[in-house]
């Protein structure tokens, strides 16, 4: 029986968790859920965007289902990330037949390195003008470098792209590179080569098809995912993962979606993909293979879609689909 901590929190996110909670109790493996608020709302009624109570249930699961948090994300998202310690990113890019994707031949993987970078949060002012930091350390990035190669080995995986701009960033991004050519070494099963982060953005319009598996550090691999989410048809079909020795935590990659939100507008399939990576993490493979399966028997029979993909079924019918194709 598996602990696992529920934060539907804000707009949609409360829409899409409760469908991806429908299918994972459909795949017969034994969870108990323990649901806890966060989030724009949840700050508005108690006085907190993180209160202790989800923080400490957070901590002492065996994982987290995240669904989303609009105005308070940096406080909601990025702590949680902080505080589990959640070192690796994972998103997959992938593509589905008959979607809006601009390729449909295309299933890579970015991992981003999630603890530091240009995320460390240390601005400041002068009377000129304003610094951000940006940390690399040794330490982070090999162990990024080695989760990626890790990841590569264990799906299968044959090359591993590092993406950086060490022609500029001499010392920072110099480090990841070095660090990363270190690691690959270790693994010489699996092909490496590197990359420049504008390049990469360029060759993931022209040549897409070419990555396997991306490992790159905070800033880029937020940039470089958004890209990807552009090029296979939109927010509402990409999942994410966040791991850490200790903990993980799945979320779809879009936000609350306040426009479509209370609408049962919403693609409860970015969440359920992300509760499917869920499953890969606890190691319950088969039935992640078979919500993968579900998933996309659902997209190519194209009767019951949501408005974003094309179709006019709610919410709740796409994911009960979903379920009865388990
Ligand atoms: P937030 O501040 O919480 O990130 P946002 O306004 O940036 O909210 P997003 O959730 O990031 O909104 O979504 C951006 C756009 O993509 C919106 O127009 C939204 O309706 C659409 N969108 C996002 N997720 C989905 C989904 N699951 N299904 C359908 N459309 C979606
Ligand atoms: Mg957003």
């Amino acid at each position: 029986m598996y602990k696992i901590a529920v934060i539907p929190g804000d707009g949609i996110g409360k829409e899409v968790m409760e469908g991806a909670i429908d299918v994972l109790e459909g795949t017969g493996v034994e969870f108990s859920f323990t649901y806890e608020n966060a989030g724009d709302e949840c700050l508005k009624d108690c006085g907190y965007a993180l209160p202790d109570d989800t923080l400490a249930l957070a901590k002492k699961s065996d994982a987290v289902l995240f669904g989303a948090a609009g105005e308070t994300a940096a406080d909601v998202i990025v702590r949680l990330r902080q505080e589990l310690d959640l070192y690796a990113n994972l998103r997959p890019v992938k593509s589905y037949p008959g979607t809006n994707a601009i390729f449909q031949d295309i299933d890579f993987m970015i991992v981003r390195e999630n603890t530091e970078g240009m995320y460390i949060g240390v601005e400041s002012e002068n009377k000129d003008g304003a610094t951000a930091k940006r940390l690399i350390t040794h330490k982070a990035s090999q162990k990024i470098c080695d989760y990626a190669f890790k990841y590569a080995i264990t799906t299968g995986r044959k090359r591993v792209t590092g993406v950086h701009k060490a022609n500029v960033l001499k010392i920072t991004d110099g480090l990841f590179k070095k660090t990363f050519y270190e690691v690959a070494e270790k693994y010489d099963t699996i092909e490496s080569n590197d990359y420049y982060v504008d390049a990469t953005a360029m060759y993931l319009l022209t040549k897409p098809q070419f990555f396997d598996v991306i490992v790159t550090t905070n800033l880029y691999g937020d940039i470089l995912s958004d890209e990807g989410a552009g090029i296979v048809g939109g927010l509402g079909l990409i999942p994410s993962a966040n791991i850490g020795d200790k903990g993980a935590l799945f979320e779809p990659v879009h936000g609350s979606a306040p426009d479509i939100a209370g609408q049962s507008k919403a693609n409860p399939i970015a969440m359920i993909l992300s509760a499917k990576m869920m499953l890969e993490f606890l190691g319950e493979n088969e039935s992640a293979k078979a919500i993968d399966e579900a998933v996309l028997k659902v997209i190519t029979q194209k009767n019951i879609l949501t408005p974003d993909m094309g179709g006019n079924s709610t919410t709740k019918d796409l994911a009960k689909s979903i379920k009865n194709n388990l």
